[in-house]
């Protein structure tokens, strides 16, 4: 019989991409969503597949799942800062009522747990570029604070999970990550420039755009994180791509990209704002094997593509349609 893997956050940007690769590589593949950030038809061709079953459900709830787990993935949260800011509750309860109730059904089905947390627990970061060992320069109570307190809080579980229940647990600090799927809407930054660039508008810099991101291709990603689940290393390894790209820069090659005539306009900074990012993947290398393979440029066009194909009308959808009925 296959092992069996559920990931949460399955209808989302990366939950999704993590559901075809493990259909692909003959897991049996329960993917869990309670569809608030998520939308179904980024897994709707793994629907009719029988080595795919889908559980609308929210994880922040007690978590269900008959029969077998081999691997528990834990992907699901809204993962942009205008996201947070619109369902703060949800992402506090998602990162640690979630991260609890799928530790606690890890453990009854002895099944080994990866979690997403995020170069977010290193909040705007005094080193450079940041290492594992790093602890990071939160706010609290900023806008950012529901978000990166609760991936915070959730490696400290799941490491209390490791230590007092031997619980096998994985945990893959995330860097900026693109890639088709990503909603057009959700704010982050490329979605946010390529849309503007295709609806003809200027491309919106925050600040003066000398911060810096480095971002990783999906699929880089999602190699990372399949070599780390299968590892023995239970300390936090950061996955990312190491190169450091100014966010004025990144409008250039957007512009370029696009072809689009228009210029950038500058709007404030938004509070907490890091002004540098860059993951030191020495870890990943060594343990793993792993760095991106894939470039920027190369990235970048495969994710224009994407964006391009789209229907039109999802240029123009400004609020995700469920984020009324979630709210609480
Ligand atoms: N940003 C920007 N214009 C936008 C959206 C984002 O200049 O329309 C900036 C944002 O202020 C940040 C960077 O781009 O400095 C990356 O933002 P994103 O939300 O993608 O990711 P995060 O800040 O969580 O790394």
């Amino acid at each position: 019989m296959s092992k069996r893997v559920l990931i949460t956050g399955a209808a989302g940007f990366l939950g999704s991409h993590l559901c075809d690769r493990f259909v692909k590589d003959g897991f049996r593949v329960v993917g869990m969503d309670n569809l608030i950030t998520g939308h179904i038809s980024n897994i709707e061709h793994l629907m009719p597949l029988e080595n795919f079953e889908f559980h609308h459900h929210d994880v922040s709830k007690f978590v269900h799942v008959s029969g077998q787990l081999d691997y528990v993935l834990h992907f699901a949260s809204p993962a942009s800062p205008i996201d947070y800011l619109k369902i703060p509750i949800q992402t506090l309860k998602v990162g640690s009522l979630g991260t609890h109730n799928l530790l606690g059904l890890s453990l009854s089905k002895k099944a080994r747990m990866l979690i997403a947390s995020t170069s977010e627990v290193y909040g705007d970061p005094l080193v450079h570029p940041q290492t594992e060992d790093y602890y990071g320069n939160v706010n609290p109570i900023g806008p950012r604070g529901v978000y990166d307190e609760a991936k915070r809080f959730q490696e400290a579980m799941t490491m209390a999970y490791h230590t007092y229940h031997g619980l096998e647990t994985r945990i893959v600090r995330i860097f900026n990550t693109y890639g088709p799927r990503m909603r057009l809407n959700d704010g982050r930054v490329l979605p946010a420039f390529i849309g503007q660039a295709l609806r003809g508008e200027n491309l919106t810099i925050f600040g003066d755009g000398s911060q810096t991101r480095s971002f990783c291709y999906v699929a880089d990603l999602v190699e990372g994180i399949v070599r780390l689940l299968m590892s023995d290393y239970a300390y936090p390894v950061n996955i990312g791509n190491p190169d450091e790209i100014s966010i004025s820069q990144f409008a250039k090659e957007i512009i370029e990209l696009t072809g689009t005539n228009q210029e950038v306009t500058y709007q404030p900074l938004p509070k907490d704002d890091p002004m540098q990012r860059q993951p030191d993947i020495s870890k990943a290398k060594e343990i793993l094997g792993w760095e991106p393979k894939i470039s920027r440029q190369e990235g970048l066009k495969i994710t224009y593509d994407y964006f391009k194909s789209l229907p039109k009308e999802s240029l123009y959808q400004k609020e995700h349609k469920n984020f009324e009925k979630y709210k609480r």
